[in-house]
């Protein structure tokens, strides 16, 4: 019985991401791109351990979480040498002496203090902590974020911090029906990184974290180079979870 249950969630999550992985291959070939500059986080967030574990044995090496105390004990089960935590909900300053030392990166970095609070305690690291700037392209009030009039401001902050690695920028677009209609909020991340790449050519810019389940491929088309995607992936989450 468990274990013919076991066997269907395998098979559910190979048919997902064979599919999902299809989709990113097709998106990134009708614009040119090589589906390989492509990296899939698996968002797991309220979705048991059990499953992460056989998505790793599936080939997924990226994983996503928006909640520490969720994720720290994830992490702290399950943490193999060449699979990459993913810190992708907004992280108080007051978390960042847990956060900075179990996760391998941070998607969702937003203000200053956070940020210098994780350099802070990047310290004990053997490398430096690679971060994202999350940018609310769309100015919506109930998202995190920084606003784009600031990102160049703190930008300069951030990359002078000397235990986080800046790598790129993130976004969570609004939710619509349909996906085309936020086209332009990818497009606008992709034209901030073109702008930071002017201001602060040490850095190489190389990330943008954007698209998720119902957009990942507009998203790609628009430049992605991560994107993360959990209920196409693991199916749909508990209506019960809150920040979604
Ligand atoms: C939950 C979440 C995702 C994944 O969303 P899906 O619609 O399940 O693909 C991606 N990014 C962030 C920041 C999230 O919180």
């Amino acid at each position: 019985m468990v274990e013919n249950n076991f066997a269907n969630r395998e098979a559910e999550l190979l048919r997902n991401i064979a599919q999902v992985r299809a989709h990113i291959a097709e998106a990134a070939e009708r614009v040119g791109r090589s589906p390989q500059e492509i990296t899939l986080v698996a968002v797991s967030k309220t979705k048991p351990l059990e499953l992460v574990e056989i998505a790793y044995r599936l080939g997924i090496t990226d994983f996503g979480e928006n909640r520490v105390q969720e994720a720290l004990l994830k992490i702290a089960a399950f943490h193999p040498q060449h699979m990459r935590w993913h810190m992708i909900g907004h992280v108080q300053s007051n978390k960042a002496s847990k956060v900075a030392p179990a996760f391998d990166s941070v998607q969702s970095v937003d203000e200053l203090h956070v940020a210098q609070a994780l350099d802070r305690h990047a310290t004990q690291r053997a490398t430096r902590l690679s971060v994202l700037l999350e940018v609310n392209i769309a100015g919506e009030a109930s998202k995190t974020g920084m606003m784009p009039a600031e990102v160049l401001v703190l930008a300069r902050q951030v990359v002078a911090l000397p235990h986080l690695e800046v790598q790129g920028l993130m976004t969570v677009a609004p939710q619509t029906q349909n996906p085309e209609e936020v086209r332009w909020v990818f497009r606008a991340l992709r034209l901030l990184r073109e702008r930071l790449r002017e201001e602060l050519p040490d850095v190489a810019w190389p990330h943008l974290s954007m698209g998720m389940t119902d957009d990942y491929r507009i998203a790609i088309e628009e430049g992605a180079t991560i994107v993360r995607v959990g209920r196409a992936i693991f199916g749909e989450r508990e209506r019960m979870v809150k920040n979604l």
